[in-house]
């Protein structure tokens, strides 16, 4: 009986815990790292998804990429983060769902990952999923067996 109720959660599909994407922080590609460090300081996010002009995922950019960026040997150089651009900078070898996935396939990423973006069969950006929204789900279906 439990097996069979693991079960069906684990082939559940995400569709229904996904963030949609209109509320979801991003940064541009194009953009430069100034302007990035203004949406991650004023979302309190540490890391949020890059997408390029059509909407497409490009990579994740985090607050230590930007740091990182800018580190001079003694000083940290502030005013290079206008010359910069987040292609540059960005991590582009990211784990990524499908919005056909499994929660299997998910509950696997989050274990390494907060948060996974999730796209389209276009590698169109529809959303994130979090793992606190992963947790939560599997804490009912614990709770309930
Ligand atoms: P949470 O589980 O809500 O703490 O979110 C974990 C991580 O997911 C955050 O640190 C962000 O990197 C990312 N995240 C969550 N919600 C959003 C959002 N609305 N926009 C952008 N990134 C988000």
């Amino acid at each position: 009986m439990i097996v069979s109720r693991n079960r069906d959660l684990l082939n559940m599909g995400i569709q229904d815990f996904i963030i949609s994407s209109e509320k979801v922080a991003h940064v541009q590609s194009m953009n430069n790292a100034e302007h990035a460090l203004l949406v991650l300081t004023r979302t309190g996010y540490s890391a949020i998804p890059v997408l390029d002009m059509k909407y497409r995922l490009q990579g994740l950019l985090s607050m230590k990429m930007i740091t990182e960026s800018i580190l001079g040997l003694e000083h940290i150089e502030f005013d290079k983060l206008s010359t910069i651009k987040v292609e540059d900078i960005m991590d582009t070898n990211v784990a990524v769902l499908k919005n056909t996935d499994t929660f299997q396939r998910a509950l696997e990423l989050v274990i390494n990952n907060a948060f996974l973006c999730v796209v389209d069969e276009d590698n169109m950006f529809v959303g994130i999923l979090t793992r606190r929204v992963v947790l939560k789900q599997l804490k009912k279906y614990v709770y309930s067996t």
